[in-house]
């Protein structure tokens, strides 16, 4: 080898971060990126619904950690380094603008994930970055020399002096094993944010419908959260209920995803705000079935399941709601118990928990602190975020801090 060469493994979004930042940082470096599939940004192509969330407008760093059920308290310094401030300004450098959701959300304004794939190839063929694409890469071995050997799937080996593993969520054992083969060890991978099967007939009734905050834990496992609440036709999904599997995800998995679940649906109200709004209700409207009048904000078939669950007849008016009845309807309220027996993958987005452990890694270089020349980026880190644009976040920052790392060596 004449000049320097790094490799890039895994043509997805932190591979083409790290591949750029490396080769706009260091025009005389050789920069390859070599990716086993037939297309580059496979993963970008259908992210965020086909519209690519590709940030969360939230710019402070600490804050941003706090996203991160797996890598919260180590992402504190390249979230310094580079921000999601510098996301949405590396982009619009280079003629990308992004617009923010209600929610925090940042999308490109094209609304197509087309976009960002084409800013990132474009970007990486005008900085000369070769892009291969059919090019597994089976093993790779340290030299005498201090570089390493890479043996592609095809018989070919191809040598260099950097290499920077990005091949994404290690949920299949073989994507993991170039870093074990290099003295690495993984946190064992289990899927994160995934929703939740539930059998209870009632329930299923009422696919479809979302309610804008619940609160909803599982007892004993010490995980509780807030938000919006979708009912679909296998159980629950929606913000809150993937909070808790991101949250959840090891020890959701150790329970073979079958546990107990509580949901507040008025987490707004304690039990005696919602009591003094019954007996209100008692005074104000006796002749009114009590299903056929819902509590805002609850959806109305949602009340009427509630009021059936509680044990209360269709046909009970306010009037002769006793005192045991309503105490019952008040615990369905803020304790309605399901019984989880599944999860599915969330099709919006899902990450995997686990990969290379992180106190191997030097953070500030993205270098291994074990094979040196070796480096890493994206979700092939025991990193994962929740959902709304942060596992990106952490591919392009842990892509451009390798970047500019192998740029400099
Ligand atoms: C359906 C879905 C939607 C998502 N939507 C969003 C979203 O909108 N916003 C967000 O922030 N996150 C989203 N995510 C998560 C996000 O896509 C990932 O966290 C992110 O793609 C990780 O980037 P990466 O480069 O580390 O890995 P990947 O994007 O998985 O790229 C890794 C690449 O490496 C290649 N590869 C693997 N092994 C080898 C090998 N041995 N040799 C060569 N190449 C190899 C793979 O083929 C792949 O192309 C979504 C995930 C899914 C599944």
């Amino acid at each position: 080898m004449s000049s320097r060469r790094v490799i890039v493994v895994g043509g997805g979004a932190a591979g083409f971060f790290a591949a750029i930042t490396c080769a706009e940082a260091a025009p005389d470096v050789e920069v390859m990126v070599l990716e086993r599939g037939p297309r580059f940004l496979s993963k970008v192509r259908i992210s965020g619904g086909g519209r690519c969330n590709v940030t969360h407008a939230c710019f402070d760093a600490r804050e941003l950690t706090a996203r991160f059920p797996r890598g919260e308290r180590a992402l504190l310094g390249p979230f310094r380094t580079f921000a999601a401030s510098d996301t949405v300004a590396w982009f619009e450098t280079r003629g990308v603008k992004l617009k923010t959701e209600k929610d925090g959300r940042m999308f490109p304004f094209s609304d197509a994930s087309q976009t960002i794939i084409d800013c990132l190839l474009s970007a990486a063929t005008a900085a000369n970055a070769r892009l291969l694409l059919n090019r597994g890469v089976e093993r790779a071995a340290q030299r005498a020399d201090d570089g390493f050997e890479l043996t592609l799937s095809n018989g070919d080996k191809l040598a260099c002096d950097r290499v920077l593993l990005a091949t994404g969520g290690c949920r299949a054992a073989a994507t993991g094993q170039i870093a074990v083969s290099l003295g690495h060890t993984l946190e064992p991978p289990v899927p994160s944010l995934f929703t939740f099967h539930i059998e209870t007939p009632w329930l299923r009734e009422l696919a479809g419908i979302s309610v804008e905050v619940v609160e909803a834990s599982v007892p004993g496992a010490r995980l509780r959260e807030r938000g919006a609440l979708l009912v679909t036709h296998w159980g629950l999904s929606g913000p809150v209920v993937l909070r808790l599997s991101a949250w959840g995800a090891r020890v959701l998995h150790r329970l073979n995803y079958r546990f107990p679940l509580q949901l507040n649906w008025l987490p707004h109200l304690d039990a005696e705000a919602i009591s003094g709004e019954l007996h209100s209700r008692h005074q104000t409207q006796p002749a009114r079935f009590i299903g056929n009048s819902p509590m805002a904000p609850l959806p109305a078939r949602l009340w009427e399941q509630l009021v059936l669950a509680a044990g209360i007849p269709r046909d009970t008016r306010w009037a002769t709601l006793t005192r045991a009845a309503r105490h019952s309807l008040i615990q369905q309220l803020i304790r309605t118990e399901f019984e989880v027996t599944g999860k599915s993958l969330n099709k919006d987005e899902f990450v995997t928990c686990g990969g290379v452990r992180l106190g191997e890694v030097n953070l500030k270089t993205m270098e291994s602190r074990i094979c040196p020349g070796l480096y890493f980026a994206g979700e092939l880190l025991d990193i994962d975020g929740l959902t709304g644009g942060f596992n990106f976040q952490a591919a392009w920052t842990t892509g451009w801090i390798a970047g500019k790392a192998m740029a400099a060596r």
